[in-house]
C-alpha cells in the first residue's frame, strides 16, 4: 500500500505531514512513503533527507494518486486543492473542520465516492486518543510559540531584576483560556520568570493553571464551563458580562496578554473589546492564539501585527505552530502514525467506524457525509 505526502499549499504554512524520522516507522508499518518534492523544504527537510530514509520522491499527481493521503491542512479551497484527490484513493487524512465545512464536504463525497476523510480535529479527547491528538500536540508548540512571539514586540524583561541601578518588575502575563495551549504558555511564561494570572471558564482548569504556577483569576459566578464532555460551552449573558468586568480591570495591570479562548464548533469568542485594549498601557502586547477562528480581540487582525493608537501591539499570527515547523511536524508525523498504526498498518487496513476512534473522525465515508453535529465531540 502506498503513502502519499503531497506539499502544503495553504498560506503561511511550512508543516509537512511525514518528516524524514517517521518515514521508517511509516515502513515498518508496511507502507511505501512517496513525498511530493520539495514537501519538507519549509520545514527544513530535503528531499535527499526522505529519499536517505527510504521514501520516493514524486510529483504532486504521483503523491495524489497513492491508496493514503495524509495531509496537514484542510483541503485548500482557495487553490482547488479538492481537485487533486484521485479516484483510486482510498483514504484522505487532514485537519477538515467539518463544523464550518459542511457544503464543502457534500461535494467531496459526491466526486469520491470511494473516498473515506479522516479528520484530524476530530480525533476524541480520550485518554485511549491521546497518542494520536494533534489538536493537542499542536496547542502545546503554539502556546510556547505565542511567549515566544509576545517577548519579540515587549520591549521589557520578563523576569524581575535587582541592579545597583535599581529594580525592575517581572512582566505580568494574563492567559485566558487554560487549555492545553494555554497550560503552555504559562509554562513557558514562569520559567521566563514572569508573573502569570490564568482565566477559564471550565472549573478543572482552576488546578490545571494554579499547578504551572499561574494564579487563577475567577468570576465570582457559580456557573460550570464545562460540557459533560469537558469542553467549553458559550456562558450566560450574565456571566460574560461578569467575566468581562474581571477582564477588564485584569488587562489595565498587566504587560501580556495571551488569548486562547475556543468553544469547539463555534466562531471563538470575544474576550477583549475595544474598550479593554483602550485601558491597556502602551507598549502592552496581545498574542490572540484564537485569531484564525475569528479572533478573542476584537481588533485582531488575522495573520497580522498591528498597533492600536493608544500603543497595544496586538498579534494575529494565524501560523504560530507553523513557525517551529521541523518539531510541530515530527509532532504531527508521530500522530499519523499511531492512526495509521490502529488502522491495522498496510497489511490489515480497514477503516473500521465500530472503533469511537475512527468513527469520531470520519467525515466523509462512501459518497456520504458521515459527520454530524450531533456525532460525540465535534471540534
Ligand atoms: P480549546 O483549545 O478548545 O480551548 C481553549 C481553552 O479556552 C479551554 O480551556 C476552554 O475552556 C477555554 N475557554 C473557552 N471559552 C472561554 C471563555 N469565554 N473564557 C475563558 N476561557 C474560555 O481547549 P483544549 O486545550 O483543546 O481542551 C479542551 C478540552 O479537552 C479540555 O477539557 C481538556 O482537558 C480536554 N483534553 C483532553 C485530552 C485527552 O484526554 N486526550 C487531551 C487534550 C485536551
Amino acid at each position: 500500500m502506498t503513502l502519499g505526502v503531497p506539499k502544503e499549499t495553504f498560506l503561511l504554512e511550512r508543516r509537512v505531514a511525514v518528516t524524514p524520522k517517521t518515514v521508517s516507522k511509516f515502513r515498518q508499518l508496511g507502507f511505501a512513503v512517496k513525498i511530493q518534492s520539495e514537501a519538507g523544504q519549509g520545514a527544513t527537510f530535503s528531499d535527499e533527507s526522505y529519499i536517505n530514509a527510504g521514501a520516493e520522491i514524486v510529483s504532486q499527481a504521483d503523491a495524489w494518486a497513492c491508496d493514503i493521503v495524509l495531509k496537514v491542512r484542510q483541503l485548500d479551497q482557495e487553490n482547488d486543492e479538492q481537485n487533486n484527490i484521485n479516484p483510486n484513493t482510498q483514504c484522505l487524512v487532514s485537519y477538515a473542520y467539518p463544523a464550518t465545512n459542511k457544503i464543502f464536504l457534500q461535494t467531496i463525497a459526491e466526486t469520491n465516492p470511494r473516498l473515506t476523510y479522516l479528520a484530524m480535529d476530530c480525533v476524541p479527547r480520550i485518554s485511549k486518543a491521546q497518542k494520536l491528538d494533534s489538536l493537542s500536540s499542536m496547542a502545546n508548540i503554539g502556546g510556547y510559540r505565542a511567549v515566544m512571539e509576545a517577548f519579540q514586540y515587549f520591549q521589557k524583561c520578563p523576569k524581575p531584576m535587582v541592579t545597583a541601578a535599581g529594580k525592575l518588575p517581572p512582566a505580568q502575563v494574563l492567559v485566558i483560556g487554560a487549555g492545553v495551549a494555554g497550560l503552555s504558555a504559562i509554562g513557558y511564561c514562569k520559567s521566563l520568570g514572569c508573573l502569570v494570572k490564568a482565566m477559564d471558564t471550565r472549573s478543572a482548569a482552576k488546578s490545571d493553571a494554579e499547578s504551572m504556577g499561574a494564579k487563577f483569576v475567577q468570576v465570582e459566578m457559580k456557573e460550570e464551563g464545562s460540557t459533560a464532555a469537558g469542553y467549553a460551552r458559550e456562558m450566560s449573558a450574565e456571566y460574560q458580562k461578569a467575566q468581562y468586568e474581571l477582564t477588564k480591570n485584569t488587562a489595565k495591570i498587566v504587560d501580556i496578554i495571551i488569548t486562547t479562548a475556543l468553544i469547539p464548533g463555534r466562531k471563538a469568542p470575544i474576550l477583549l473589546s475595544e474598550e479593554i485594549v483602550q485601558g491597556m498601557q502602551p507598549g502592552s502586547v496581545i498574542v490572540d492564539m484564537a485569531a484564525e477562528m475569528g479572533g478573542n480581540c476584537a481588533l485582531t487582525k488575522p495573520g497580522e501585527v498591528y498597533t492600536t493608537n493608544n500603543g497595544v501591539i496586538i498579534i494575529g499570527f494565524i501560523d504560530l505552530v507553523s513557525r517551529m515547523a521541523p518539531q510541530s511536524s515530527e509532532l504531527y508525523a508521530n500522530n499519523l502514525y499511531h492512526l495509521l498504526d490502529n488502522l491495522g498498518g498496510a497489511s490489515k487496513f480497514a477503516v473500521n467506524l465500530e472503533d469511537e476512534i475512527i468513527s469520531s473522525m470520519c467525515v466523509v465515508n462512501n459518497g456520504q457525509v458521515t459527520w454530524s453535529p450531533s456525532k460525540p465531540l465535534p471540534p
